[in-house]
C-alpha cells in the first residue's frame, strides 16, 4: 500500500494502541487517525481523540458514552461517538478507513479483526487471541477478501521480515519454499530462574513486572507463565501455514533477537532490535517501506553476549498445554485461550493463585476433550464454543477474592 492511510486503532488506550498513536503522530504526511476505541478508560480516549483529531470513537455502552462526553472539553467539536460491539465491527469495515490496528486484548477483539479482514483492509494484527480462537476462519477471510495481513506480535513480525520476498502472501496455504523451521524466541519472563515451588504466593504486581517489555497486564501475566509463547506457537501455525513440529521455542533472556527462520540450506535469518513494539508497528504501517519509529540504536557491544536455552516444560506447563491444544484441533485452542483469559483475569483480581492458572487450563482442555466435536466454520460457532469453555473454566475459579 502506498499513499495516505486513514487508520482505525481499536484498543487505542492500551499499550499497543498508545505505541501505534506515537508512530502515527511521527508521519502526518502519510498517516492519519480515523477512529479510536476503548473499553473503560474514557478520559484517556478523549485525550487521544483530541490529540489525534480522530473523526470517530467507539465506546462499549451508554454509560461509557456519558463518561466520554464529560471528559470532552467544551467548545471543541466532538468526534462521532459510536456505541457497542457491533459498532466496533462496523468501524473496522468502514469504507472511510484503509488500515485497522487490531489491538483489543483477548477474544473480545475477534469480531472486529474479522470484520476488517472481510472488508479487505490492511490489518495490523496485534490481537493474537483472534488467531488462536479462529485461525482458519480468519485466514480464509484474509484470502477470500484480498485483505493485507501484517503481523504485529514482535516474533511474528520478525519471522515475516525474515521470510523470502516471493512468499509474502497475505495468507499462505503452505509453508514458504525452502523454510525448514520457525524459531520463536521467548524472554522466559520474570520467573525464568525461580524454583517452581516458590511461585505459589506470586502477586499480580510481581507477575506484571516484565524484565524487558512494557505491556498490558494480561499479556504480562501470559509472558510470566509462558502461555503467551504457547498462544504465539498457535498464531505462527496459522500465519505461516507451518505444522506444529516445525515450530521451535527458544528462551532468549535479552529479548534482542525477536525470532528466526531456518532454511533448508542451514541458513538462519534473524531480526534483531530493541524490545520496543514501535518497530513492528512502524513496519506494519509502512510496509513495504520503512518508517522512522522513534526506536533508538541497538547497542550490541553493550549487551556483549546473547544467550539461548531450551524451555523447561515442567517449569512452564502452559507452553506444553498450548502444543497439546494445537495437536488436538481448533476447538481445543478455543478452550485453551478461553480458560487462560478466565484464569488470568481471576489471578489479576486476587481470586486465583498464580500456580492454579495452568491447572484451570488443563482442566478445561480435559473437559473439552470429552465433548462431541463441533464444526467451527462460522464466527457464531467459534463464539459459542468460546462461551461454553469460559463458563466451564469459570466454574473452577472462585467468584470472590480470597
Ligand atoms: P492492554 O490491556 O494494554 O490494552 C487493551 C485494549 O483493549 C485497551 O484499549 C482496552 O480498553 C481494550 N479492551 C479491553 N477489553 C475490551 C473489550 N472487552 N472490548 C473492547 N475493547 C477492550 O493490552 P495490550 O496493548 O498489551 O495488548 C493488546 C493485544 O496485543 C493483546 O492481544 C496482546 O496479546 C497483543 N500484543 C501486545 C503486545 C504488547 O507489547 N503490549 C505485544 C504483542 C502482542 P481500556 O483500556 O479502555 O479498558
Ligand atoms: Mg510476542
Amino acid at each position: 500500500m502506498s499513499g495516505f492511510q486513514r487508520i482505525a486503532v481499536l484498543g487505542s488506550t492500551g499499550s499497543i494502541g498508545e505505541s501505534t498513536l506515537d508512530v502515527i503522530a511521527r508521519h502526518p504526511d502519510r498517516l492519519a487517525v480515523y477512529a479510536l476505541s476503548a473499553h473503560s478508560r474514557m478520559e484517556k480516549l478523549a485525550q487521544q481523540a483530541r490529540a489525534s483529531g480522530a473523526r470517530v470513537v467507539v465506546v462499549p455502552d451508554d454509560a461509557a458514552r456519558q463518561r466520554f462526553f464529560q471528559a470532552w472539553p467544551d467548545r471543541t467539536p466532538l468526534p462521532e461517538v459510536r456505541v457497542g460491539a457491533s459498532a466496533l465491527a462496523d468501524t473496522a469495515a468502514d469504507p472511510d478507513c484503509d488500515t485497522v490496528m487490531a489491538a483489543i486484548v483477548g477474544a473480545a477483539g475477534l469480531p472486529s479483526a474479522l470484520a476488517a479482514a472481510r472488508a479487505g483492509k490492511r490489518v495490523l494484527l496485534a490481537n493474537k487471541e483472534a488467531l488462536v480462537a479462529a485461525g482458519s476462519l480468519f485466514m480464509a477471510a484474509v484470502r477470500d477478501h484480498g485483505a493485507e495481513l501484517l503481523p504485529i506480535d514482535s516474533e511474528h513480525n520478525a519471522i515475516f521480515q525474515c521470510l523470502p520476498h516471493g512468499d509474502r502472501a497475505a495468507a499462505p496455504t503452505r509453508p514458504a519454499a525452502g523454510v525448514r523451521r520457525l524459531i520463536l524466541t521467548a524472554s522466559g519472563g520474570p520467573f525464568r530462574d525461580r524454583d517452581p515451588a516458590e511461585l505459589h504466593g506470586i502477586t499480580p504486581a510481581q507477575a506484571c513486572a516484565h524484565p524487558n517489555w512494557s505491556m498490558g497486564r494480561k499479556i504480562s501475566v501470559d509472558s510470566a507463565t509462558m502461555a503467551n509463547k504457547g498462544l504465539e506457537v498457535i498464531e505462527a501455525h496459522w500465519l505461516f501455514a507451518m505444522p506444529r513440529e516445525r515450530i521451535e521455542v527458544l528462551i532468549h533472556p535479552q529479548s534482542v533477537v525477536h525470532s528466526m527462520v531456518e532454511y533448508e540450506d542451514g541458513s538462519v535469518l534473524a531480526q534483531l532490535g530493541q524490545p520496543d513494539m514501535r518497530t513492528p508497528i512502524a513496519y506494519g504501517l509502512g510496509f513495504p517501506e520503512r518508517l522512522a519509529s522513534g526506536v533508538g540504536l541497538l547497542d550490541l557491544a553493550r549487551w556483549g553476549r546473547l544467550d539461548f536455552e531450551k524451555p523447561d516444560l515442567r517449569r512452564f506447563p502452559c507452553l506444553g498445554l498450548a502444543f497439546d491444544a494445537l495437536s488436538a484441533g481448533q476447538g481445543a485452542c478455543i478452550a485453551l485461550n478461553a480458560a487462560n483469559e478466565i484464569a488470568v483475569d481471576a489471578f489479576l483480581h486476587d481470586r486465583l493463585p498464580y500456580t492454579r492458572i495452568p491447572q484451570v487450563i488443563a482442566e478445561t482442555l480435559e473437559w473439552h476433550a470429552g465433548r462431541p466435536s463441533v464444526t467451527l466454520n462460522h464466527l457464531d460457532d467459534v463464539l459459542a464454543e468460546d462461551a461454553a469453555a469460559r463458563a466451564h473454566a469459570a466454574g473452577s475459579v472462585p467468584a470472590v477474592a480470597s
